[in-house]
């Protein structure tokens, strides 16, 4: 494949089963490799998010009343048309967000294995019956939590999306989706989806536009029962203190700073691809991107240029040229973090072993270059904030304690990864991380049947397997009188 062109998509809005055609203000979307517009979208009025909400709280009761088996026929549905369209929507993704199309097509695939687990999951929400006093009866059930507010992110277009809509949808709940500004299109592309199947009117609305006004009314509108976000700690602290005026349940997918743990034991070559694997899938651009490499003492020196002539040996470009490996950051803020993180470590002591610099191959968009820095201190800034970019930042350590203390001294607690043949050790340390993941000899954790989700700022809540679909379900108990009958 080519690079690609394309004529200029025009986003729209889906609201109540139509697509919003009326004049309204737009935004540009743009290719992160190039800065060209790829096309735009419109920008929501007060008016079209309140329709939104009145068309998600109409939809309710029919959606939620419908037997759990034919909400899940809908699932299915999408599970099957999001995989035939899997070139069409990984071409998207590329186009708005930068990734390269391999891993944009992963990414949609990982979309629709959470389509498809829920489709399943949807029959499986069982209730409880527990003992009781004599002429009672205690039953426990599970009801949707009503009209979800689902707001995602820019790095995973359009996997973010199908991992709060398919739970939420599965459970019985309506939804209104409000995706990234960089990425709207995406979104786009699944409603069409949606609107083929013939979910019915009302069950999933789309606006986009300015994020504090969408928010904003999301967030005061009593009718609104959840939210689900996806994004930055500093995003989702804030829509959790909005959501505490009305007792809105939240559930906050944050950022994250992983450490990867490299004990003197471990089977180097392994580790080294598999930190290649995690830090550059998406340019670094993920939550769970291996950030902190901790290496023990004796094979550091070794291990840092194993790992520096992998990261220099990598194709960087345009993500949607063959064999391009490492495409460029999202836009200049991004790369301006990036930098600024990188040369304060290096002024503050830190040595750059490869990288550390704008690559050079493009003039137009913001490239990085893969980089490993080494003698990273606990007082710098990259061993603390996240950085969102192809950049390892290592520290040594010279005990198991030293590591575990390294490790947790981190505000964040969403995924952390060792490398250790050792069983007992892997065992001791895996239970003293302070992390809502560890990846033990795997730094590839994502699967749409496990529970994701972090420790202190990385989040509350869980997406994925049984775990994600009780975030979109009340619990209900029925105490029932019985006239007991002597026996
Ligand atoms: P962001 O917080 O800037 O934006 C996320 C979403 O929130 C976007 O849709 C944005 O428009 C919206 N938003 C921004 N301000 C808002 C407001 N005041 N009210 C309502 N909505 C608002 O994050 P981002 O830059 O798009 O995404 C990157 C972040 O997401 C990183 O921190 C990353 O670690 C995190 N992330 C976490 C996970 C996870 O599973 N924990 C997964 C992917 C990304």
């Amino acid at each position: 494949m080519g690079g690609m062109t394309v004529e200029t998509i025009l986003g729209r809005m889906f609201i109540d089963g139509n697509w919003e055609r009326g004049e309204r203000e737009r935004f540009r979307v743009v290719n992160p490799a190039n800065g060209q517009q790829v096309g735009d979208a419109p920008i929501a009025s007060d008016e079209d998010v309140a329709r939104a909400i009145d068309a998600a709280s109409r939809a309710f009761r029919g959606w939620s009343g419908l037997p759990a088996e034919d909400r899940s026929k809908y699932l299915h549905a999408i599970a099957d048309e999001v995989m035939n369209q899997i070139d069409d929507l990984a071409r998207m993704v590329t186009l708005e967000q930068g990734k390269p199309y391999n891993e944009a097509r992963a990414e949609v695939k990982y979309g629709a294995d959470f389509w498809r687990w829920y489709a399943e999951e949807a029959r499986r929400v069982y209730g409880e019956i527990v003992p009781a006093p004599r002429g009672r009866r205690i039953a426990v059930i599970k009801q949707p939590t009503g009209v979800t507010a689902a707001i995602t992110p820019w790095n995973f277009p359009s996997s973010m999306v199908s991992r709060k809509l398919a739970p939420a949808l599965a459970a019985g709940n309506t939804v209104i989706l409000k995706p990234a500004e960089q990425t709207p299109l995406s979104a786009v592309l699944l409603f069409e989806i949606f609107e083929k199947v013939g979910l019915p009117e009302g069950v999933a609305n789309l606006v986009t536009g300015r994020p504090e006004h969408i928010g904003g009314i999301l967030m005061n509108d009593f009718r609104v029962r959840h939210v689900t976000f996806t994004g930055s700690t500093e995003v989702g602290l804030l829509l959790a203190k909005q959501a505490a005026a009305q007792l809105k349940r939240v559930s906050l997918e944050l950022g994250g700073h992983a450490p990867i743990i490299v004990f003197a034991d471990a089977d180097l070559d392994l580790a080294v691809e598999q930190i290649l694997a995690s830090k550059l899938r998406n340019m670094g651009q993920a939550c769970i991107s291996a950030n902190r490499l901790l290496v023990e003492g004796p094979i550091a020196e070794d291990f840092h240029s194993k790992l520096a002539s992998r990261l220099e040996s990598l194709r960087i470009g345009d993500g949607s040229v063959d064999g391009v490996q490492v495409g460029p950051v999202i836009d200049e803020q991004s790369f301006n973090k990036i930098s600024s993180q990188v040369d304060e470590a290096k002024n503050e002591g830190a040595h750059i072993l490869v990288g550390g610099e704008r690559w050079l191959g493009s003039t137009e968009g913001y490239f990085y270059r893969p980089t490993l820095v080494t003698e990273v201190t606990p007082a710098m800034r990259l061993f603390r904030e996240e950085t969102f970019g192809p950049v390892l930042a290592s520290t040594v350590f010279h005990s198991e304690q030293e590591a575990i203390l390294l490790a947790n001294d981190c505000t964040y607690g969403l995924a952390s990864y060792l490398f250790t043949p050792d069983i007992d050790k892997a065992t001791r340390v895996s239970e003293a991380l302070e992390f809502g993941v560890v990846g033990i000899n795997n730094a590839l954790p994502m699967a749409a049947q496990a529970p994701w989700g972090g420790w202190k700022l990385s989040g509350v809540g869980r997406e994925g397997g049984h775990w994600g679909i009780d975030e979109f379900l009340e619990t209900k108990y029925l105490s029932i009188g019985v006239t007991e009958q002597t026996r």
